[in-house]
């Protein structure tokens, strides 16, 4: 059987560094396993779902290397899930409920007063049909819940009913189905609930796997009752713990914090973000892999803690300096090019400044000053121009060779007398305008003598 996953977000928001990490771990999976990767978007909440979000979440998700087998939208797939419930009303599973959520609030409070645990008591079950047809003629509409079966004979009396499952990141897991309330499967507007689609999708889809965040931990329980519900086998499970800011917040599509677009603004690159997302809250050492196919490598569901993964969106800067700093010419030229920086020198360039640049748009800054001059003008004492005019009348003549920085260098020492920080910090200063930055010995011949000479204050 061919392994299949999907990721399924409800595209109200952009999605985030934490979406991203489900998304991963499913991808990844699918690739280690030779599996198929569904991108499904729950969208059955038209009011807040846009084809915008759902654009916006391919095109991240693209940026991060994910490349779905199929694409699907729940909205355009109701008939199969009001078949569904056909089935459930027929097998008398789905029953018609007609509280308001203020009676609801008020039993839940009555039932907590007597000592009693919070959930939905059934009421809706006893109902006569005269009471029936008498809401019915009030106008009101049903909502409908999912029977949990619970119980041996009467509904009414719940039993402690265990369901277990051996989930891919948690191991042994366990719900007791008679803790919970039966779940509204069907609002009164004849829109549907998230439970129920997905359940459908997944047999529908052949889905294996179900890999997500623990937040469904509980929903686990109740899916795993409409599965067999339904007559099919449950797929395998796996939760993982979700991605939390230092203070432990959780993230959100709403607020747009840390969203994958936001990410790459800043001028963040994807495997970078693949890393932490993947790797934070793991066993794994968290470390910038160069491609998804060794990210794979280091990919294991099990060695995933069961806390929350807290993490430091500075850790993104650290890993995306590894990346520029190991960033082959070849891969950064094209990107290059749209900044602009490209001919004879844009290899020896790269490679001179990729070692100090936080994010692949700093280089544009050091191109300018390479071909432009220093951005800021530096103020020199007295003492240090005079170095500087002594400095530049040693220029060697060109032709140049790789120790012209060495030669010059060595020439000037031996003049003026200066070595170390002295000799070093004016030249670089009234070479670049800065106080630190790539080698000057890789700078220099970049320049050429023309361009050094154009330097000298
Ligand atoms: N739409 C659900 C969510 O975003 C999907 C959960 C699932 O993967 O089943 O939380």
């Amino acid at each position: 059987m061919t392994i299949t996953v999907r990721f399924a977000p409800s595209p109200t928001g952009r999605i985030h560094i934490g979406n991203a990490r489900t998304a991963l771990f499913n991808w990844l999976f699918a690739m280690n396993n030779k599996g198929r990767y569904i991108q499904r978007f729950d969208d059955t909440d038209v009011a807040r779902s846009t084809q915008e979000f759902a654009d916006s979440i391919l095109y991240d998700l693209h940026w991060l290397g994910i490349f779905p087998d199929v694409t699907e939208y729940q909205s355009r797939r109701v008939e199969i899930y009001d078949a569904a419930v056909e089935r459930l009303k027929a097998a008398r599973v789905l029953y018609a409920c007609y509280e308001t959520p203020e009676e609801l609030d008020l039993r839940r409070k009555v039932r907590r007063t007597r000592g009693l645990p919070p959930v939905y008591g059934r009421e809706a079950l006893t109902l006569t049909p005269e009471q029936v047809a008498e809401y019915e003629s009030d106008g009101r509409r049903p909502h409908w819940r999912f029977l949990l079966p619970n119980f041996t004979g009467d509904p009414l009396q719940p039993e402690r009913t265990e369901v277990h499952w051996n989930d891919l990141v948690r191991g042994e897991e366990t719900v007791d189905l008679a803790s919970l309330s039966d779940p509204v499967l069907v609002r009164e507007d004849g829109t549907y609930l998230y439970t129920l689609p997905s359940v459908v999708d997944d047999i529908d889809m052949s889905v294996t796997h179900v890999i997500r965040g623990d937040d469904h931990v509980t929903n686990t329980g109740v899916q795993i009752a409409l599965f067999q519900a339904l007559g099919a086998e449950p797929p395998v499970f796996g939760h993982h713990n979700l991605l939390t800011t230092v203070s432990g917040e959780g993230l959100s599509k709403r607020t747009g914090a840390l969203s994958i677009e936001s990410l790459r603004e800043d001028g963040i690159e994807p495997m970078a973000v693949a890393s932490l997302a993947v790797l934070v809250g793991t066993s794994e050492n968290v470390t910038a892999a160069h491609d998804l196919n060794e990210l794979a490598g280091h990919f294991d569901p099990a060695a995933t803690s069961k806390s929350a993964a807290k993490f430091d969106p500075d850790e993104l800067f650290v890993l995306n300096r590894t990346l520029m700093h190991q960033m082959p010419f070849e891969e950064a030229r094209d990107r290059l090019i749209v900044l602009g920086i490209s001919g004879d020198k844009a290899e020896p360039f790269w490679l001179a400044v990729r070692g100090n640049i936080d994010r692949l748009s700093d280089a544009v800054a050091w191109w300018r000053i390479l071909s432009d001059g220093p951005q800021e003008s530096a103020e020199f004492s007295g003492e240090d121009r005079n170095f500087l005019d002594q400095a530049f009348d040693l220029l060697p003549e060109e032709p140049w060779n790789g120790a012209v920085w060495k030669d010059w260098t060595g020439k000037i020492k031996e003049a003026t007398g200066r070595k170390g920080k002295p000799l070093f910090m004016p030249l670089r200063l009234a070479l670049t305008g800065r106080t630190s930055g790539p080698e000057l010995s890789d700078l220099l011949p970049l320049m050429g003598r023309e361009g050094t000479l154009a330097r000298r204050p």
